[in-house]
């Protein structure tokens, strides 16, 4: 099967990187020492530390993925222990990506600025508040919210509609937080790229990576532990950040009740199954540590329809 690249030649880091052509200062140690004692004694060098470092032959590391590190180390992710300057570097290129072919994000200033200063005060109660975070709002009237990695997170427009008021918006925004904070999404790129058999032992190229990316983005096979993790830590983060944690299964109850429920929670984990969870765990909080915040509905609905003027259930413009 054939499998879509973003560029035609991503497939074959031969291709991309000929040996005999040196353009990175990777290689300039490496010159020198060929000066110095010869390729035979490279040629041996290198490969006792594949004999060494190898740990099956399943996983032999040709010289490809030799050169390929010594001329394009930074290109080369090691998804199993990928740093977060690493992983904010991906998020920023799967962004770019998305939002060349497949989203539109909503540039209006007010509807960025409220959305953003929501999820950064929701990123500062989470368990990893320490990588820069981005919030955007997708053109987009289905109900509907993702995140990659790195820090991004998307918010349909129709979600937004949707809600009742700024805490059940917290409450899909803090859901997607806890993907992030938890690396589902770097978990999920790994597993894939095995199952494609597109990671070598170096590692996973940036073009590989940045198109699995964007596949998880838009279609990602929800696994039912990773959501209801995700459900788990967005209500912590939620009610630290003040909010009242009711609303999040306040909202899930609102989408299933409505005539035609969104695909959002067809693929999610069974949806009376989350609220029940959810449920239970706000019994768990003392009354006097819950928060309390973003509750008013008048002023959320009026700050809303100002902004959007769709219709969740049908996506029609109102006259
Ligand atoms: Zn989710």
């Amino acid at each position: 099967m054939t499998q879509p690249h973003l560029s035609p030649d991503s497939s074959d880091p031969q291709t991309r990187f000929p040996i005999g052509e040196c353009s990175s200062g990777w290689l300039f140690p490496l010159r020198r020492a060929v000066k110095r004692w010869g390729y035979g004694a490279i040629a041996l060098l290198l490969a006792s530390t594949i004999v060494v470092s190898t740990p099956s032959t399943s996983q032999a590391i040709d010289f490809g993925d030799i050169f390929n590190i010594l001329r394009n180390g930074i290109r080369v992710y090691q998804l199993s222990n990928l740093s977060d300057r690493q992983e904010v570097e991906l998020g920023e290129q799967i962004d770019r990506q998305l939002k060349r072919s497949q989203i539109r994000v909503i540039t209006s200033p007010d509807v960025v600025a409220y959305v953003d200063d929501i999820g950064q005060r929701l990123a500062r109660n989470s368990n990893r508040p320490n990588i820069p975070y981005q919030f955007q709002v997708v053109r987009d009237a289905k109900v509907n919210a993702f995140a990659t990695m790195g820090g991004f997170v998307y918010i349909n427009a129709g979600l937004m509609v949707a809600a009742d008021n700024e805490a059940q918006l917290s409450g899909v925004i803090s859901h997607e937080i806890g993907h992030i904070t938890e690396r589902h999404a770097v978990n999920q790129m790994r597993q894939r790229a095995i199952a494609q058999g597109v990671a070598s032992a170096a590692g996973l190229d940036r073009s590989r990576a940045v198109q699995i990316g964007v596949e998880l983005a838009l279609n990602r096979p929800k696994s039912r532990r990773d959501e209801l993790e995700a459900d788990d830590l967005g209500l912590t983060y939620l009610n630290r950040a003040g909010y009242a944690p009711q609303a999040l299964p306040n909202f899930l109850r609102k989408l299933l009740r409505a005539s035609s429920p969104p695909t959002i929670l067809s693929t999610h984990p069974n949806t009376g199954d989350r609220i029940a969870l959810l449920e239970a765990k706000i019994a768990q909080i003392p009354e006097s540590q819950r928060g309390k915040e973003g509750l008013n509905e008048l002023e959320y609905r009026k700050r809303i329809d100002g902004w959007f003027k769709i219709t969740p259930a049908n996506s029609q413009r109102r006259r």
